[in-house]
Formats: structure tokens, sequence, C-alpha cells
């Protein structure tokens, strides 16, 4: 099957040499894809900016907006079975970014910012023979705010996790999510290693893509 995995931050550029950015380290993302690789599947993991070392037969594209990473999911996806949005692209970016270096000023400074465009919505509400999974990092009312994520981006299946913890979700080595499905119960994967937790991820993954084709067929 073939795979196409988002991983990592995005940088919205403010001037040459500052950016808006968030603590996204891949980790999650590159787990997945590494997972898909060794069951067998044909990977192309799009990233943002990180310091991880790309998973071995994995087709890598390099980001570092969420403008690019727009345009490479789009040029993508149509090629795909199923499609991990497991970047954490910045929902804005500075309405006018500049060519030159800003100036330090003494007196208080306000950068206009302007929404960026919603990839995984824009991917999943359009007519689509691929599956479509997205995350959501969220430090209260995580299930409220999944179960209405995988409504309003119109995903098949939500990953959800607890980013308010130290010792899981974004930067750590581990995470503990909580997964969900349009009809069906929630399932939770409890602390583990991302690699451990991306295998489960796939696990469930294909097993309700498959349950979906079936009911389709
Ligand atoms: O709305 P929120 O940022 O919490 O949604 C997270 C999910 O939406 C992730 O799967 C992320 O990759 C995706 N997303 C996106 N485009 C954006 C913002 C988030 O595809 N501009």
């Amino acid at each position: 099957m073939k795979f196409v995995v988002t991983a990592g931050p995005t940088r919205e550029a403010i001037d040459p040499v500052r950016y808006l950015s968030n603590r996204s380290s891949g980790k999650m993302g590159y787990a997945i894809a590494e997972a898909a690789v060794v069951s067998g599947h044909a990977v192309t993991l799009i990233s943002g900016p990180v310091c991880l070392a790309p998973p071995a037969n994995a087709r890598m594209i390099h980001v570092t907006s969420a403008d690019e990473l727009f345009d490479a999911v789009h040029a993508e996806v149509n090629n795909c079975d199923v499609l991990v949005m497991c970047a954490a692209v910045a929902d804005y970016k500075p309405a006018l970014p500049v060519s030159v270096k800003l100036k330090k000023q003494t007196n208080d400074f306000a950068l206009a910012l302007k929404p960026t465009r919603d990839i995984l919505a824009s991917v999943s509400k359009r007519p689509r023979n691929y599956f479509v999974v997205g995350f959501a990092a969220e430090t209260e009312k995580l299930e409220a705010h999944a179960r209405a994520k995988l409504l309003q981006k119109g995903c098949d299946l939500i990953v959800a996790n607890d980013v308010s913890k130290s010792d899981s979700g974004m930067e750590s080595a581990e995470n503990a999510v909580t997964i969900f499905v349009r009809e069906g119960k929630a399932k939770t994967l409890a602390r583990a290693g991302k690699i451990i937790i991306a295998r489960e991820i796939l696990k469930i993954i294909l097993a309700t893509r498959e349950k979906a084709l079936t009911k389709k067929a």
C-alpha cells in the first residue's frame, strides 16, 4: 500500500532570519513512516525542519512553511492509499513577511498574522479514494475537541494526545494517545515509546480502513 506521512513543525517567515514555529520534533511522524516501511508499505515522508535521520527506504520530501506543505501534500495525495497528517502545521503566518531584517525598536511591536490554509480539511473534504488520518494535540477536553475535529476536518480517524503532560507528546520520545473513529469506540494506547505507539496506530489505521472498504463493497 502507498502511504503519505507528514511530520514535524512548519516555519512561517517573519523576515529572512526570524520565524514562527512550534515545539514539534517530528518523532511521531517519523516513527509512523518507519513502522509503515517495516510492514512493507511504500512511504513518502513529507517533513518540516527536524533533527532526525530519515527512515531507511522512505521517499523524503522536505518542506519549510505551511504553504509548501500544502503544495507537497496536494501533489502526492492522489497517488496514495493512506494519508497520515502528523505534522504540526502552524495555524497562523505573518500577514506581510518582509525581505529585509526588521530593525529592533524601543517601543512595543505587534505582528499581524493571518490563518494558514487547513491542509487536512482541504484534502479530506473532496471526493477521494484514500484513507485520511488526522492528529489532535490538546491541553484540555481531549475527547470533545478530538471528536469535533474528526467531523469538522472530515477525516476518517483522529489520533489525539494530551500535550499538557511533559512526559509524553511533543518533543518526548514517548507518547500516550487515544484514537477516535467516526463510528465505534475510542481506543487508548498507554504511554510507550513512539515506535511502539506507531506500530499500534498503523494496525488500527489498516483495520479501520479495511472495515470501511468492506462496508462500501
Ligand atoms: O486544528 P489543529 O491544528 O489542532 O488540527 C490538527 C490536525 O490538522 C493535524 O492532523 C494537522 O496536521 C492538521 N492541520 C493541517 N493544516 C493546518 C493546521 C492543522 O492540515 N493549517
